[in-house]
């Protein structure tokens, strides 16, 4: 695993190694009890969940995530939130899914990986981001394989402070739902501040979309859960 972090710039410690092997073990484990992951062959999870959450890192250096906080919006197993908390150990997290069991599975993961700066929590990205302590309190949100792009704006930019940053994981369409992203992009004050290719290979692709919020989120955003996805802007 080294080795390939290594082939992308991404130098990983012996703690850091034994963490994602725990991680590891226990995907797999409760991939048997519920349904967390498809992919489970050690060198696919190796590359295309655990490799591919930490690519941010080939882009942004550690120092800009600093004292930080950062919140993963709709993180299923623990992506990209996870992987990054294990190299960023001076970054503040929290972890946000509507799936209790998933939820669970990540309390135990956070407890056995002794990653005292994660927290999740249960629940609909619409009704967190109305809510006082997590409304705009955050200088990044991240977030992968949740919704288009549209939708995804009035999921996480109610999250992030003014100023703050979004960065979404992205596959090759990332172009076009940026295209597709003009009207929520005026109505909740964001704008694409860049797009980078991150890996560019037949089975491995990623691009990452930069968003900035330049004004608060209007208040009657998000809407009520259910409709950002029924009605996107
Ligand atoms: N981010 C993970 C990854 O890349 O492997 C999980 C992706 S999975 C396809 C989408 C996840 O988003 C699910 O775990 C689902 O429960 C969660 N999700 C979807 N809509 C959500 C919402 N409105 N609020 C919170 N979580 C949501």
């Amino acid at each position: 695993m080294k080795n390939l972090f290594m082939k992308y710039g991404i130098v990983i410690n012996d703690k850091q190694l034994m963490q994602f092997e725990t991680y590891y073990h226990l995907l797999i484990e409760w991939n048997q009890k519920i349904n967390l992951t498809t992919i489970i062959d050690y060198q696919e999870v190796t590359k295309k969940h655990f490799l591919d959450s930490c690519l941010l890192l080939t882009q942004y250096s550690e120092k800009v995530f600093f004292g930080k906080k950062i919140i993963d919006v709709g993180t299923g197993a623990g992506f990209p939130g996870i992987p990054l908390s294990i190299l960023l150990p001076d970054s503040e997290f929290l972890l946000v899914d509507s799936l209790n069991k998933r939820v669970d599975f990540l309390t135990l993961v956070i407890e056995e990986l002794g990653l005292n700066q994660v927290s999740v929590v249960h629940g609909r990205a619409e009704d967190f981001g109305k809510r006082e302590e997590f409304r705009e309190k955050f200088d990044f949100c991240i977030s992968r394989a949740v919704a288009a792009l549209p939708i995804l704006l009035e999921y996480c930019s109610p999250f992030v402070k003014v100023d703050g940053t979004l960065l979404l994981y992205k596959s090759i369409k990332a172009h076009d739902e940026i295209e597709e992203s003009d009207q929520a992009m005026q109505l909740l004050n964001c704008t694409v501040s860049s797009l980078a290719e991150l890996a560019n290979e037949p089975d491995f692709q990623r691009y990452i979309v930069e968003i900035r919020k330049s004004a608060p989120t209007p208040d009657k955003f998000p809407r009520r859960a259910g409709k950002p996805k029924k009605q996107p802007l």
